[in-house]
């Protein structure tokens, strides 16, 4: 965590990774140590978690980076000019109110937010930016657009379903992605998704009614995330897809955004603010 600085340079935001002992924390911590624009002030995890007390480098078994694991997210974050939070919700919502006090950026991937987390992040993001979304990737972000488009142009007779994938340590379903898309798609058909929706089907569940938008979950693996928008009519079907591969794709979308919104007001913001989709 070298910050010895070229002085022409204008300072590289500091930033603190929460849950770094996670699967998406030791990804970020890697690529911001070796981020040119970024430097890496910060590494949280929860109280009790064995690496607290350690160097975060040593603790993901390479060379010392100069940044101790702590649980004390008040002085951390108080240094931050951007925190990225890969955590859980509640632990998000704690995290909000620190960044916003700290007037640094918030980005986060955290998933399974229910309405009094996104109520407290609303509250939050009146005094600095938060940048969220269920899915960081680029190319993700592109599919909710193209799924937009298609349940524009496709009619009611077209039944919309959402399938994901993931690995067998995720924790909610349906993804914060097959949310995103279901989303997408009730947008598309002038509706919201809170009236389409129709949660995972067992038993006799009775034929399915016209307009709703369906969601099913495989859980198994090391699967990093695949999503399939499914568009099915009499006769022919349309399959939109991603397949992720390397979960650095979300942690590279992250450190964009973190970047992004150095600039930025205070407000709720998403990927397609900082991809400019
Ligand atoms: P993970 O490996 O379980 O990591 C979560 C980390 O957060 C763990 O290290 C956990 O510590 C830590 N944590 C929990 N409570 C905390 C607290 N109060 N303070 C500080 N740290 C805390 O999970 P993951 O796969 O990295 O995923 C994390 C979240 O990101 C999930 O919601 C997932 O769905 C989401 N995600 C989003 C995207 C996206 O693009 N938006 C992509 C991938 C994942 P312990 O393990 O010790 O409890």
């Amino acid at each position: 965590m070298s910050d010895l600085q070229n002085t022409n340079q204008p300072p590289r935001p500091g930033v603190v990774v929460t849950g770094a002992s996670g699967r998406m924390g030791q990804m970020l911590v890697r690529l911001i140590l070796d981020h040119p624009e970024l430097r890496l002030v910060g590494a949280l995890d929860r109280p009790g978690q064995p690496w607290i007390g350690q160097d975060i480098g040593t603790a993901m078994g390479g060379a010392p980076a100069g940044a101790i694991v702590t649980d004390d997210a008040v002085t951390a974050i108080a240094q931050a000019q951007a925190v990225i939070d890969f955590t859980t919700p509640d632990a998000t919502v704690g995290f909000a109110e620190l960044t916003a006090q700290a007037r640094a950026v918030h980005v986060i991937g955290t998933t399974g937010l229910g309405p009094d987390h996104l109520a407290a992040l609303e509250a939050a993001a009146r005094h600095a930016p938060i940048i969220r979304a269920g899915n960081m990737s680029l190319g993700v972000n592109l599919l909710v657009g193209l799924t937009r488009k298609v349940a524009a142009a496709l009619g009611e007779g077209w039944d919309i379903e959402v399938v994901e994938s993931h690995h067998r340590h995720k924790v909610d379903a349906p993804s914060g992605t097959a949310l995103m898309l279901g989303e997408a798609a009730a947008e598309g058909r002038g509706t919201t998704l809170d009236d389409v929706r129709t949660p995972a089907r067992e038993g006799i569940t009775g034929a399915r009614e016209p307009g709703t938008i369906g969601f099913a979950a495989i859980r198994g693996g090391d699967v990093v995330g695949e999503h399939d928008v499914i568009f099915a009519a009499e006769g022919e079907r349309i399959v939109l897809r991603h397949l992720a591969t390397d979960r650095a794709i979300f942690a590279r979308g992250a450190i964009r955004a973190a970047l992004w919104g150095q600039d930025k007001g205070p407000g709720s913001y998403d990927m397609h603010d900082v991809l400019g989709l």
